[in-house]
């Protein structure tokens, strides 16, 4: 069998999938094999992934009762899946492969579907969707800047998987501004007359495509040769009306080192930051990871992105190693996720606060506070000696923490969140005209601070 009918034998499969599996799933652990080739007599369809193999190779065989049954189908054959990482099998040769990408391929996670939206970087995800689907002068280049860990490089391969994607004619170069500088340095080491032959080579390479994706651009300031072969590579696919996007880690305009002519070209199409995620988006990431793991999303878990959540504002990156570590210390002591074991994992990663505001810390202490259980506050329980101290503690919560009406609702034993907003509006009319009512919140925040 040729690779492409397996591709495209794959690609059916994969159509019936889409339609079976969660819909997160199924991006992340299917969309993104690739795949290499059919060994007919061992019956096994290999695909590569550009690493953890493993991550892939388990969830495949989790999903075999819904995949199986398809192949079989479309390949006339039972066969069986093995995913092998990028290096370990030959690939066939193929000349027309578009996918030009330097040094690794674009990092399947990397796409549309993965990158959480919010308030931050919504502009910039506008922009990059709109330039992935097609060519607009406006917006021709696309400038994406922001500090380190905040998804530039996630948005910019993203537009690369998608135009491979959906137009899958087009030639897509992914490229780190270092591999191009490291490239033109390179070549003109060689002797003279490589030299020229070299370069020459790297104009066809780079003036060649239909999408130039160049990634942290700031970092060749300073470095004479490459700017100008930048700034004619640049000029010349411009002019050819092919789509270029740049990723830096500074405005144009607060670039040092890069030439005006270069830096007036940064800004002919459209500069877009990229901000710090606020609570909410970085909720939703971690969220995101949580369902990738396959963690259920209970209100212990919660609290154990809470924390992380509260103390990693600014990268994304940092973000989602302190979870990644909790899950791999979870998994390798066999503990299930707490926030004191989450905590205690985290410790290093940032100087936890003793006491944080965190709703299961509210609902401790209101609950000692007036001497009931947690678990009864939690309950469907409505005796006024339960429900009083579930209002107060909904109402603390609600003005100490930044979780949504629905996420306290889950704190409160699924609760819906006009339970919530009810309780939450009882008691902030109540507080209004009941002294004793205000001494009673008084005391608590004392507790909570102490
Ligand atoms: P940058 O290039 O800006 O330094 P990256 O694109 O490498 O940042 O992002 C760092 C990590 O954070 C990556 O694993 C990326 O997938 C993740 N990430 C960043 N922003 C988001 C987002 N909005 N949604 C999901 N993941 C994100
Ligand atoms: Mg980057």
């Amino acid at each position: 069998m040729k690779k492409s009918e397996f591709t495209e034998h794959w690609n059916k499969v994969l159509q019936q999938l889409s339609n079976k599996i969660d819909n997160t799933k199924f991006n992340t652990f299917f969309r993104p094999l690739t795949p290499v080739k059919v060994s007919e007599k061992d019956g096994i369809l290999y695909f590569s992934t550009v690493n953890s193999s493993k991550i892939f190779q388990n969830s495949i065989d989790r999903y075999e009762t819904e995949w199986k049954p398809l192949v079989e189908a479309e390949f006339g054959k039972p066969y069986t899946i093995s995913v092998v990482e990028k290096n370990s099998l030959e690939e066939d040769e193929n000349p027309d492969e578009p996918i030009l990408n330097e040094d690794k391929r674009l990092n399947p996670y990397y796409t549309f579907d993965t990158f959480v939206t919010g308030a931050n970087n919504q502009l910039a995800v506008a922009a990059s969707v709109s330039v992935a689907d097609g060519y607009s002068k406006d917006f021709n280049p696309l400038f994406l800047y922001g500090g380190s860990g905040l998804g530039k490089t996630h948005l910019m391969q993203a537009i690369g998987q998608y135009v491979l994607k959906n137009h899958p004619k087009k030639k897509v170069l992914y490229v780190t501004s270092e591999t191009f500088t490291n490239e033109i340095v390179t070549a003109l080491q060689s002797n003279t007359y490589q030299v020229h032959q070299k370069m020459q080579k790297i104009k066809d390479k780079y003036r060649n495509v239909d999408y130039l994706l160049l990634d942290d651009v700031q970092f060749i300031a300073g470095k004479d040769r490459t700017e100008e072969e930048l700034f004619n590579t640049f000029d010349e696919l411009y002019n050819a009306g092919k789509q270029i996007v740049f990723t830096s880690d500074k405005a144009p305009k607060d670039l040092g080192g890069i030439p005006d002519r270069l830096i007036s070209r940064f800004q002919w199409g459209i500069t877009v930051d990229i901000q710090p995620p606020d609570y909410e988006t970085r909720m939703a990431i971690l969220k995101n990871k949580a369902a990738m793991n396959d963690l259920e999303i209970t209100p212990e878990l919660l609290e154990v992105l809470d924390i992380i959540a509260q103390n990693i504002q600014s990268n994304i990156r940092e973000l989602e190693g302190a979870f990644t570590r909790v899950l791999a210390h979870s998994k390798l002591t066999d503990k299930v996720i707490t926030k004191d074991f989450a905590k205690n994992v985290l410790s290093e990663v940032f100087n936890t606060k003793t006491k944080e505001l965190t709703p299961s810390y509210i609902k401790e202490t209101v609950a000692k506070y007036f001497g009931v259980r947690i678990s009864d506050m939690e309950s469907q329980k409505r005796a006024r000696s339960i429900a009083y101290p579930r209002q107060i503690a909904i109402y603390l919560i609600r003005t100490k923490t930044k979780y949504s009406l629905p996420n306290i609702g889950d704190c409160f034993g699924g609760r819906d969140h006009t339970t919530i907003l009810h309780s939450y509006e009882k008691i902030s009319e109540e507080i209004k005209t009941n002294q004793e009512l205000r001494n009673t919140i008084e005391n608590i925040e004392r507790m909570l601070t102490d």
